[in-house]
C-alpha cells in the first residue's frame, strides 16, 4: 500500500512539471492589433465572427468532448441516402477536425447527434419539436447547450425527406454544419449562408468552410472563447 502511495505521488509530481511547461509556453501574449497578412485571410476571419462566434452569441459554441457520436433514426424515409451522404460530409469534417472527432453509434441513447429524414408531421410527432414546414424550410438543427456556457451538449437534425436530391444534400451539409456549432453567415461561399445555394458544390465544402471547420475544431478551441482569445488559433490558419 505504502508503495503504491508514494509511486502515486511520484507521477502527480512528474504529471504537475509538465502542465508548468504547457502553461509556460501558452502564456505568450495576444496582439489584438493582429492582422492576416493577405485580403483573403482577412475576410476568413471577419466571416468566422458570425460563423464560429455566432454573430451576437460572441463566444464560441462547440463540442468540448474529444469524441461526438452521431446516430441515425431509420424509422423515417429516405434515410438510406441521408446516411450514405452525411457519413460522407462527417469524414470530411474528421478529415479537417483536431478536435472534436466524430463517429457512428448504432446506440440512440448513447448518440450526440441523432439525425432524422422524413416528413416534418413525423418528426414532430416523434420528437415533440415544432418545425417551420418542409415546404418552407427543409432542414432544422435543434441545438442543446450546457446552462451557462456555449457548450454543445445535444443536437437533433431533421432533414425533409419531400426535396429533390441536390437540395437535400446541401441542408444535410448545412444542418451538420450547425450540429458542429457553426452559425450563419452572410456570404454565399458558405454552406452556412442561410438560403440554399444550388451552385454550391454538394461533393464537397468550399475553401472558406475548410477554414471554419479547421479553426473551429482546432484543438485549443472551447466553448465560450471570444474574439481576442481566438487570435493565436487565426494566426495558424490565416
Ligand atoms: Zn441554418
Amino acid at each position: 500500500m505504502k508503495r503504491n502511495f508514494q509511486f502515486t505521488l511520484l507521477f502527480i509530481g512528474i504529471l504537475s512539471v509538465i502542465v508548468a511547461c504547457k502553461n509556460d509556453e501558452e502564456t505568450e501574449p495576444i496582439n489584438p492589433q493582429w492582422k492576416p497578412a493577405d485580403t483573403e485571410g482577412q475576410f476568413v476571419m471577419n466571416t468566422f465572427k458570425s460563423a464560429g462566434l455566432g454573430g451576437s452569441r460572441d463566444a464560441i459554441q462547440k463540442w468540448n468532448k474529444s469524441e461526438v457520436k452521431y446516430y441515425f433514426d431509420k424509422e423515417g424515409s429516405n434515410t438510406k441516402d441521408l446516411i450514405e451522404y452525411a457519413s460522407k460530409v462527417f469524414s470530411e469534417i474528421n478529415s479537417l477536425s483536431q478536435s472534436p472527432k466524430f463517429y457512428e453509434t448504432a446506440n440512440a441513447d448513447d448518440a450526440d447527434i441523432i439525425l432524422y429524414s422524413g416528413r416534418d408531421t413525423e418528426f414532430e410527432k416523434k420528437y415533440q419539436l415544432n418545425l417551420e414546414g418542409e415546404l418552407k424550410v427543409g432542414g432544422t438543427a435543434f441545438m442543446t447547450t450546457g446552462k451557462n456556457s456555449n457548450e454543445i451538449k445535444k443536437s437533433v437534425v431533421w432533414i425533409t425527406s419531400v426535396f429533390p436530391e441536390l437540395e437535400r444534400k446541401l441542408i444535410t451539409r448545412h444542418e451538420i454544419g450547425h450540429a458542429i456549432g457553426l452559425a450563419h453567415v452572410s456570404t454565399q461561399r458558405s454552406i452556412m449562408w442561410d438560403t440554399v445555394d444550388i451552385y454550391y458544390n454538394p461533393d464537397e465544402f468550399t475553401d472558406l468552410d475548410k477554414k471554419y471547420i479547421q479553426i473551429l475544431n482546432d484543438k485549443r478551441v472551447k466553448s465560450g472563447m471570444n474574439f481576442n482569445e481566438m487570435i493565436p488559433i487565426f494566426q495558424t490558419y490565416l
